[in-house]
C-alpha cells in the first residue's frame, strides 16, 4: 500500500464542504467567502537532518504550507503551529521562531495558535523533533482553481528551476561530490524554498489548474493528470534546471529533476492562447517560467527528448517499498 492508497482507503469520505481529500488545500465556504486551508508535517530524519540549521526549519515548516496555497491561488491569512520537541532549548527556540515569523511577516500570515508536547525519549535517546503547521488562506470564489482543472490542448508550465534539493540531499548523503560553493547553492534550495505566493496569486483566472511540486514533477504531474482526467506530455530536455545539476551525469541529473522532491515550485497548466498573458505574468511577479509540455486526451505521460529516461523513476512516496504490517 502506497502513501496514496492508504490515504484513499482509509481517509478519504464524501464531505459536504466545497472540497475535500485530493487537492493541495481543502476549500471551505464561510458566508460569502471561501476558505482554503492546508496542513504539513516534518519530522527529524525523514524530512530534516538532526543538525538542521533550526531558523531554517522555522522558514521551511511555514513555506512547504504556504507552497500549498500557491496551488490554490489563495492569498496566505493565518496559521497553526503544533510542536514536538525532546527540550526546552532556548536557543534552538530563538532561531527557529525568528525563521518561521519572518516568513510569516513577509508574507502577511500570523500565528494565532497550535499545541506544544515533550517528544519522549526512546532507548536513551532523544525523542525527533516534529513540527506541523497548518496554514488558512483566502480564496477568490469566482476563480478557484486546484488540481483538477487540465484541459486536454493546455500548456504546462513550471516555475523556476527543479532538482537542486534533491542534489543537496544527494550531497549530504555523500552520493555525489559538488564543490562547497554548489553544495551551499542547493542546500540554500533545501532548507531555505520561497513559495510562489506572488505568482500563485496572480495566475488566479489564468491557470487551468496547479499544483506545487513537493515530491517531484513526476508524481506532482500525476496527481494532476489524474484529478483531471488528461495526460501529458514532457519536453525532458526543456525542463529547468541549475548549471551545477545539468553539469551531473544523466541518471542523477534525471532523479533530481524528475523525481527529487522539496522543490516547491509551482506547476500549472494555461490555455496556449493565454501563453502571452502567461509569460506577462511570470515577467511581473519577477519569476522564471518555462513551458515544459502539453496536456493530452491520450491517458497517460509521455516523456520525450530523453531517450535514456529510466521508466522505473516515480515521484516521493512515504510508503513506497516499506513491508506492510
Ligand atoms: P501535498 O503534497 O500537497 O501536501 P499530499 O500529497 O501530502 O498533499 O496529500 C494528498 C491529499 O491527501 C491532500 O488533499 C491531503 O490533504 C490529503 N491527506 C494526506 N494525509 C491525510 C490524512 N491523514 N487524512 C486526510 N487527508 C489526508
Ligand atoms: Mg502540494
Amino acid at each position: 500500500m502506497n502513501e496514496f492508497e492508504l490515504i484513499a482507503r482509509y481517509f478519504t469520505r464524501p464531505v459536504h464542504e466545497r472540497q475535500g481529500v485530493g487537492d493541495d488545500c481543502a476549500l471551505i465556504d464561510v458566508g460569502d467567502r471561501t476558505l482554503a486551508i492546508t496542513t504539513d508535517l516534518l519530522t527529524e530524519r525523514v524530512h530534516f537532518f538532526p543538525d538542521v540549521d533550526p531558523a531554517s526549519l522555522g522558514h521551511k515548516a511555514l513555506a512547504v504550507n504556504l507552497s500549498d496555497l500557491t496551488a490554490a491561488g489563495a492569498r496566505p491569512r493565518c496559521f497553526l503551529l503544533s510542536l514536538s520537541l525532546p527540550r526546552a532549548d532556548s536557543a534552538w527556540l530563538e532561531a527557529f521562531s525568528r525563521g518561521m515569523f519572518e516568513l510569516a511577516a513577509r508574507e502577511g500570515c500570523e500565528l494565532i495558535g497550535g499545541d506544544t508536547a515533550r517528544a519522549a525519549r526512546i532507548a536513551g535517546q532523544d525523542g525527533p523533533v516534529t513540527v506541523c503547521i497548518t496554514v488558512i488562506g483566502e480564496v477568490d470564489r469566482s476563480c478557484l482553481r486546484g488540481r483538477s482543472g487540465a484541459r486536454a490542448g493546455d500548456d504546462l508550465w513550471v516555475s523556476g528551476e527543479l532538482g537542486d534539493a534533491a542534489l543537496a540531499v544527494a550531497h549530504a548523503l555523500g552520493q555525489v561530490r559538488l564543490d562547497p560553493a554548489q553544495a551551499q547553492a542547493c542546500r540554500q534550495r533545501l532548507e531555505w524554498p520561497q513559495p510562489r505566493v506572488a505568482l500563485g496569486l496572480a495566475l488566479r483566472g489564468l491557470a487551468s489548474a496547479a499544483i506545487d511540486v513537493s515530491d517531484g514533477l513526476l508524481g506532482d504531474l500525476g496527481h494532476v493528470m489524474e484529478r483531471s482526467g488528461v495526460g501529458g506530455r514532457v519536453q525532458v530536455p526543456d525542463v529547468p534546471r541549475s548549471d551545477t545539476l545539468r553539469r551531473m551525469e544523466p541518471q542523477l541529473q534525471r532523479r533530481c529533476l524528475l523525481a527529487g522532491g522539496d522543490d516547491y515550485e509551482l506547476l500549472f497548466t494555461a490555455s496556449p492562447a493565454d501563453r502571452e498573458a502567461v509569460a506577462a505574468t511570470g515577467r511581473r511577479c519577477c519569476a522564471a517560467i518555462t513551458r515544459i509540455g502539453t496536456m493530452t486526451k491520450e491517458p497517460g505521460l509521455r516523456l520525450e527528448g530523453d531517450p535514456g529516461f529510466d521508466a522505473t523513476l516515480r515521484g516521493f512516496d512515504h510508503f513506497a517499498g516499506t513491508p506492510e504490517a
